[in-house]
């Protein structure tokens, strides 16, 4: 039986949470429950979407430990379903909650944890595909102690519903939680300033430009790509150290992590710390008038070319299939 803390956002499930579910609805066990923590608005409504993703009982941890985050409070709650329910696998997705939660949990068990896992199969040891050094390289983790316990990249999974929906069975429960387990807690919480790499990580198409543009005057056709096909402008470090772009559009190890649906990295070479930030894209075609670099060989679609005449040319041809507009309308 497998086990997933869901997190909630706005009282239903986000979407990493459901493609959490994905992955754990792949593993093939015989039942798949869930752990949502504090208040639900909505029980009903709740219920509903977790079926739909295949969860066969959902066990709600009350209490006013739960008023504000706390880790370790999360993995108590986590810890007592884990027992309850013998489940065999325990994940949650891989972001800074289920990071936490679960490496208070695998500690607290005396267990292994693996972070950002992409793919587990088998039982006993359950072995994990995770993502390291930023996602530029995978390996393979045998999990040999149970309950395994792992947690899920964000976007490696797509978020999609179970083949056969069910309806969850609801648990509330009310953890034991000790004074120590509430240390360290959220406090207050306040509005973060606008992250403008927001719509960048989000993006399902990027365009990318390294130093093939140029210039800084060199990113007109690349930015009205991004635009037109509703997507975001992503760039190489060597651009943003040139002042040609703002630090904001950069992509790899210490620019933004991007995982589109597309992404058409122009006059990049693909050195390892910029394909630690694209790696997850789902297709890349890559323009470059190189051959043999690092982009072009990992590519999905490669176009040997000047980027300064491709990326023109690519627009006008999505011009005349009419899948952009036409600058007159
Ligand atoms: P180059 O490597 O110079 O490649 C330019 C490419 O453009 C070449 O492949 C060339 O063939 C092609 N080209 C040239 N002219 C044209 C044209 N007209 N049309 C088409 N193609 C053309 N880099 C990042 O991107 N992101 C990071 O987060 C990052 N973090 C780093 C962290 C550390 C600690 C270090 C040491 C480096 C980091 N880097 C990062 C830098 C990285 O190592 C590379 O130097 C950088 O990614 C190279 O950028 P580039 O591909 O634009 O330039």
């Amino acid at each position: 039986m497998i086990l997933v803390l869901v997190e909630l956002e706005n009282g239903s499930a986000n979407e990493v949470s459901l493609e959490t579910l994905a992955l754990a609805r792949s593993l093939g066990s015989d039942r798949t429950e869930a752990v949502v923590i504090g208040d639900v608005t909505d029980r009903d409504a709740l219920t509903a979407e977790l079926g739909a993703h295949g969860v066969d009982a959902v066990h709600q941890a009350v209490g006013e430990a739960f008023e504000s985050f706390a880790g370790a409070a999360w993995a108590a709650a986590l810890q007592q379903a884990q027992a309850s329910t013998g489940a065999t696998v325990v994940t949650a997705a891989g972001t800074p909650r289920g990071g936490e939660v679960l490496a208070h949990l695998a500690a607290r068990l005396d267990v292994p944890m693996a972070a950002n896992a992409i793919g587990a199969a088998g039982s006993e040891p359950v072995v994990v595909t995770r993502q390291v050094v930023g996602g530029a390289a995978l390996e393979e983790m045998a999990l040999d102690r149970a309950p395994a316990v792992f947690t899920v990249a964000g976007h490696a999974w797509a978020a999609t519903p179970a083949d056969e929906p069910t309806n969850p069975t609801w648990h509330e429960f009310t953890p034991e939680i000790a004074e120590r387990d509430l240390v360290a807690r959220v406090t207050a919480t306040g509005q973060k300033e606008v992250d403008q790499s927001d719509s960048l990580k989000s993006a399902r198409v990027v365009v990318g430009a390294g130093r093939g543009a140029g210039s800084a005057a060199g990113f007109g056709p690349v930015s009205e790509l991004a635009e037109q096909l509703g997507g975001s402008l992503g760039v190489s470090r060597v651009v943003t150290s040139l002042g040609w772009r703002p630090h904001h559009e950069q992509v790899g190890q210490t620019g933004s992590r991007i995982s589109p649906e597309v992404y058409i990295p122009c006059g990049i070479s693909g050195a390892i710390q910029h394909w630690a930030g694209c790696a997850s894209s789902k297709v890349i075609l890559a323009v470059n008038t190189d051959a043999e670099a690092p982009m072009m060989t990992k590519a999905n679609y490669a176009v040997v070319g000047d980027m300064h005449e491709v990326v023109p040319a690519i627009i006008a041809e999505l011009k005349r299939r009419g899948s952009i507009p036409t600058s007159g309308g």
